[in-house]
């Protein structure tokens, strides 16, 4: 390869490399090894993983979230030879996030452990591409006026807010005075038919196991409780600018239409595909064009039926309390979304733990909500010492549960 060919390649970071959005990012990379480098890879805890990612991929870093994590690495790296430079900690996974020759961040790191990092990529102007919802929710405006100091472009990978994006206008000045509405499809989880008064019993296995995706363990549980679909709202909100009453939520469990724009002529525009991240994630690498994703295409032959269900039928309110609070913190203080953020990270991690039962999830945000005072987060110290004393509330509610 010469440098001209090198220096056409667009130099990539993923955070959260070893997590599901992470490798099947890596898996579409190297579909196009003309097109794309990865510069930094970054994990938690997956070591091995890790080693074998930067073998394949040979990045200029690899950061670990933590030192004995990033010891480990840097020690299986040398005893290969590797030139690969390891580092840890949130600064140096930020650090690699906004490098000076980096053009594309995929943020898929889980849970506001993202944020700094995020905030590192859209304050740099890098192409920011948005699995880490958790990110936004937490920082709101203060994270969308970061993207537009910066010069950032965001690009969201979640396939309801991917598929939005490529149903609006690519003039976005144009979008306010042209939508009536934003139509969040969502498959109803593995749930869907479930009594509710059996939710109590759930265990996380079940939770877990998801009839469309494949997904990491905390969106498998938020997507099972509808969570997911609340913290969805609110990312939609931040991203494309709408009221939160132009927002809605339809079930449609087959997962092909995966979300709609209705226009003030009432004519709707979807995106439709397989249920693979794959399709996303390559276009949000490939925008404003398109190439290959791997992902399988749909075959309308042989796909049956598309079925919808309002949110109000069948007993979907009693099965998903929680979806209701996005709306109820998108009313409330510019802080709220960030609390109900973390009462959420707690309550899940508790239930993967056995603390509590999967139908007090939502009882652990609702007594969060209600012990923590929002107030109105200014910078990033704000938003992450509003984060600590969220958790800090949610913790004291799950062993109030767990005794
Ligand atoms: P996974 O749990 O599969 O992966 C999470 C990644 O983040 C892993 O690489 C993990 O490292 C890393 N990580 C975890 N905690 C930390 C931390 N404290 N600091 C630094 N890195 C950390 O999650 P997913 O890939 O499923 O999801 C990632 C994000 O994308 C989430 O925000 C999710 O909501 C969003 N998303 C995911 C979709 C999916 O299909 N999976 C669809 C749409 C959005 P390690 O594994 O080494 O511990």
């Amino acid at each position: 390869m010469t440098a001209i060919d090198s220096a056409l390649k667009q130099r990539v970071v993923i955070l959260g490399s070893t997590g599901s959005i992470g490798v099947s990012t890596l898996d579409v990379i190297a579909m196009h090894p003309d097109r794309f480098e990865v510069f930094a890879l970054s994990a938690a805890t997956r070591v091995e993983l890790m080693l074998q990612q930067c073998v394949r991929f040979n990045p200029v870093y690899a950061v670990m979230a933590s030192e004995a994590h990033g010891r480990e690495l840097e020690r299986k790296c040398r005893d290969l030879n590797m030139t690969t430079r390891v580092l840890w900690g949130t600064q140096a996974i930020t650090m690699v996030a906004s490098h000076e020759l980096v053009d594309a961040v995929m943020a898929a790191i889980v849970g506001a452990a993202g944020l700094a990092s995020c905030l590192g990529a859209a304050r740099s102007g890098k192409r920011l591409l948005l699995a880490n919802k958790e990110a936004l929710v937490v920082g709101g405006d203060y994270f969308m006026q970061a993207v537009a100091q910066g010069g950032a472009k965001l690009l969201p990978i979640d396939s309801e807010h991917s598929a939005i994006f490529q149903s609006l206008p690519a003039d976005s000045a144009s979008w306010s005075s042209q939508i009536d509405k934003i139509i969040l499809t969502a498959s109803g989880g593995p749930f869907r038919q479930r009594d509710p008064q059996t939710l109590r019993d759930v265990t996380p296995q079940q939770a877990c196991a998801h009839p469309n995706w494949v997904m990491g363990r905390k969106i498998s549980v938020d997507s099972a409780s509808m969570m997911n679909k609340a913290l969805e709202v609110i990312e939609a909100h931040f991203l494309f600018g709408v009221r939160p009453d132009q927002i809605e939520v339809v079930i449609h469990p087959q997962s092909v239409i995966h979300s709609m724009v209705q226009y003030k002529d009432n004519s709707v525009v979807a995106q439709l595909g397989t249920a693979d991240m794959k399709v996303p994630i390559a276009y949000g690498l490939s925008w404003p064009h398109r190439m290959a994703s791997g992902a399988a295409a749909l075959d309308f032959r042989t796909m049956g039926a598309m079925t919808f269900e309002s949110l109000d039928s069948n007993g979907h309110a009693q099965r998903f309390p929680g979806l209701k609070l996005a709306w109820d913190v998108l009313h409330g203080p510019s802080g709220a979304t960030a609390v109900l953020n973390a009462a959420n990270e707690v309550a899940v991690a508790a239930f993967l733990d056995g603390l509590v039962r999967f139908d007090q999830i939502h009882a652990v945000n609702l007594e969060t909500l209600a012990a923590v005072d929002p107030a109105s987060p200014a910078s990033l110290e704000d938003l992450l010492a509003l984060d600590a004393l969220s958790r800090a509330a949610a913790q004291r509610v799950v062993r109030r549960f767990s005794v």
